[in-house]
């Protein structure tokens, strides 16, 4: 197995590097050189998104490398305070002229929660009322199919190759794909050892939606690299322990988009390791059956039960 090796998106000629940069937190300063080293040892897919405040940045690097622009996935997300339909393509102009391209390989409805506008009437990015609440737009969060078309709209016009959803569960993919035309191609989400999610990889298996993961390593302060079982595995292998992590997401056929701003891991990160059927099976229950913890979960401050973890468990 290569991790530069592509995975296929549903029934078009579209081919998506396993492995992509990931540039949340990663700092003014930071993130070109990121993106130019990730580059140059072999990356061909970064994942941006506009909230991240960096795309301008990772512009710099895209404009400086050798590497074809048509060689290299671009991801990039519609950020929550623009999921009214008429503010959908102007956000996605805002990227395109940040990252200095003409077109996204992939476009991402970032969560499933559209904010309302701030009180005085502005867009916010967390808009808030005077009590501090975050200000929700409750129809385009129950329903997010009006700015879902809207979404649509720019793979029409060509601005964008494939559209896809981000931090959704079974239930709420489900019903967008009753009413979407372009069927979402993509649900990047948290998927470590601490919240591997079978039931929705098989669901997603079954419908034709690739899997990203984000926080492959557990995120910022939540390594997952000391992991005995991950631990035991590096040693076997001789390799890092981000490279079992990495790895085993790509062999369940999943997407990986491990952050780092650090040359070195940016390098060692991008190794290959092929994990036996045993070893992978042994990982693959460790982790189910581990005690699940999200590492992101914004729920609490967003005022808003995203994932419905609990339902989801009652029902199964
Ligand atoms: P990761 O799981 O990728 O972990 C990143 C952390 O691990 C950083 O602190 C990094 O440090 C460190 N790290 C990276 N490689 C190594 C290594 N080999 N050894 C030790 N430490 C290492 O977390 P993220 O939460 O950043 O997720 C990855 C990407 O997924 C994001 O950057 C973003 O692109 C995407 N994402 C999307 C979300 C969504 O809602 N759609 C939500 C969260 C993330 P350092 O940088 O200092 O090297």
């Amino acid at each position: 197995m290569s991790l530069g090796r592509t995975f296929t998106v549903g029934s078009t000629a579209l081919k998506i590097p396993a492995v992509g940069l990931g540039t949340w937190q990663s700092k003014p300063g930071e993130v070109k050189n990121a993106v130019s080293t990730a580059l140059k040892v072999g990356y061909r897919h970064i994942d941006c998104a506009w909230i991240y405040g960096n795309e301008k940045e990772v512009g710099q690097a895209l404009a400086e490398t050798k590497v074809p622009r048509k060689d290299i996935w671009l991801t990039s997300k519609l950020w929550n305070s623009y999921h009214s339909p008429e503010l959908v393509e102007p956000i996605l102009d805002e990227t395109l002229e940040s990252l200095g391209v003409s077109y996204l390989d992939l476009y991402l409805m970032h969560w499933p929660v559209a904010f309302g506008r701030a009180p005085d009437g502005s867009i916010a990015k967390t808009p808030k009322d005077a009590d501090g609440k975050v200000i929700l737009d409750k129809k385009l969060t129950e329903d997010p199919l009006p700015t879902w078309k809207a979404m649509e709209k720019l793979v029409d016009s060509g601005k964008v190759k494939s559209i896809g959803v981000s931090n959704f569960n079974i239930r709420r993919l489900e019903a967008l794909l009753k009413g979407a035309r372009i069927k979402p191609a993509f649900n990047q989400v948290e998927l470590n050892f601490n919240n591997s999610q079978p039931e929705l990889l098989s669901w997603c298996k079954d419908n034709g939606v690739l899997l990203e993961a984000y926080s492959p390593l557990g995120s910022t302060g939540a390594n997952q690299r000391d992991i005995p079982e991950v631990k035991e595995l590096a040693e076997k292998y001789g390799v890092d322990a981000a490279n079992i992590l990495i790895s085993w997401q790509v062999q369940r056929g999943v997407v990986c988009l491990p952050k780092s701003v650090t040359d070195s891991r940016i390098e060692s990160n991008f190794k290959d390791v092929e994990l036996s059927k045993e070893d992978f099976d042994m990982l693959e229950k460790a982790a189910a059956s581990s005690p699940q913890k999200r590492a992101v979960d914004p729920a609490s401050s967003w005022g808003l039960d995203i994932f419905e973890d609990a339902k989801q468990k009652a029902k199964l």
